[in-house]
């Protein structure tokens, strides 16, 4: 007779979409084991702005796309959540920003009006008086309007914290060697060798270290680098893509407080798309530059500045191409997935869910005194300011 695995489903990757998916597992009866190699949320999910697109940000080149459509029931799905009557409990994490903002350049007001004004989006977007405006924002000679998306933002650092105590006592510290058995896997880690009925990889960057042992060609995954900019002494509150004539917003800002009460600008969109190519030098230069002429009337004087690289690691569609959702790929007893987006992370636990056998109905394990692993800084934290 075949013993039972340890657990029913081992996790690997400490980033939102195995906190997400081991508290989905656990709140189903699964027994569960998550590993984490470095620190919690240290790939890409600390990097992240914390928006919860529903889709708008895609829709600006007037069409619906199926980016968008993906998108679109998240921010409810997300706040269900915060309420505490969603599929999992983060009543313990919170939101930065209950709508993110959306502010066109004077110079392009129609396009954008037109476009708010369609009944693609009516319903998902309030147009906002000027006296609502954020105070950064009171720049009548440059901004031409600002519309309120129903878009939220999180505390990605808050949203960390509760969902690792959600897995409390099943999240460990590990780098695992693999073995795919017939019918489970077997992990060798941190002196242990654990078995699970089914493997599922959600390690971001580090999921293409496991493609070759699975059979799957380099390019199931892909990175699209960006180097982000970080604005210390920020001048005042803001959540918002300021958009002009491209389909992609011109700046991306959220605001964080930093632990020594400092606000921060996190800075994305096309300056960091184009920051790439750029030294971090370059980078600040194109950013003053940039704020100059968008928002001129603003004081940067106290402000310090650093650039930030870090890669979106993502699967790749069959045909190569950029996915419109999560990606789930399956080999025998392992998965290797990826969310596509933060936001996205509760559409690939349900992909996960759906794949999987039933619980098995075994107790959860404990795993004595084996060390959780750490959540990691946020980039503004650790940031080399000039
Ligand atoms: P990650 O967050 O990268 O986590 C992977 C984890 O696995 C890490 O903790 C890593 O240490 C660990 N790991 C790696 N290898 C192993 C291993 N062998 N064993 C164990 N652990 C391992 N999305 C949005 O929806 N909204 C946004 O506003 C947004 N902004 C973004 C801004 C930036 C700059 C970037 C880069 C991305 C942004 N995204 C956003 C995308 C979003 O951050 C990612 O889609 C999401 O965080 C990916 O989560 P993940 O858990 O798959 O991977």
């Amino acid at each position: 007779m075949t013993s039972q695995p340890d657990v029913d489903v081992a996790i690997l990757g400490g980033g939102i979409a195995g906190l997400w998916l081991l508290a989905r597992l656990r709140r189903a009866g699964y027994s569960a084991l998550l590993l984490e190699n470095h620190a919690l949320g240290a790939g890409q999910t600390l990097a992240s702005q914390g928006i919860i697109h529903g889709g708008l940000k895609y829709a600006i080149d007037l069409k619906l796309n199926a980016d968008s459509a993906a998108l679109a029931d998240m921010p409810a799905r997300w706040r269900a959540c915060l309420d505490g009557s969603g599929e999992i409990d983060l009543r313990a994490a919170k939101l930065a920003a209950e709508r993110h903002l959306f502010w066109a350049r004077r110079t392009l007001t129609s396009r954008i009006a037109g476009f708010f004004g369609s009944k693609l989006v009516r319903g998902r977007v309030d147009a906002l008086a000027q006296n609502q405006w954020p105070a950064v924002l009171q720049d009548a000679d440059h901004v031409g309007a600002v519309y309120a998306l129903d878009e939220c933002v999180l505390d990605v650092p808050a949203l960390l914290a509760a969902l690792a105590a959600l897995g409390e006592g099943c999240i460990k510290a590990g780098q695992a060697t693999i073995a795919p058995q017939d019918n489970h896997v077997a992990l060798q880690v941190a002196g242990r060798r654990i078995t699970a009925g089914t493997l599922v990889s959600t390690a971001g960057a580090g999921n293409e270290a496991l493609l070759p042992q699975l059979g799957l060609p380099p390019q199931s995954a892909q990175r699209r680098p960006l180097q982000m900019l970080l604005v210390d002494n920020a001048p005042g509150l803001l959540w918002a893509h300021c958009f002009d004539t491209s389909d992609k917003p011109r700046v991306t800002i959220t605001t964080h407080r930093k632990n020594d009460g400092a606000l921060v600008w996190y800075v994305g969109g096309l300056l960091a798309e184009n920051g790439v190519a750029q030294s971090e030098a370059d980078l600040i230069a194109a950013a003053r530059q940039e704020f100059a002429t968008l928002l001129p009337k603003l004081d940067f004087s106290r402000s310090r500045f650093a650039g930030f690289r870090v890669d979106r690691a993502e699967g790749a569609t069959d045909d190569g191409r950029k996915p419109e959702g999560p990606v789930l790929k399956r080999v025998g007893n392992i998965m290797l997935s990826w969310p596509t987006k933060l936001a996205l992370a509760p559409q690939l636990a349900d992909l996960v869910l759906a794949a999987l056998p039933p619980a098995s109905g075994r107790v959860q394990p404990a795993f004595g005194d084996w060390a959780a692993p750490q959540i990691a800084p946020a980039p503004w934290e650790v940031a080399t300011w000039r």
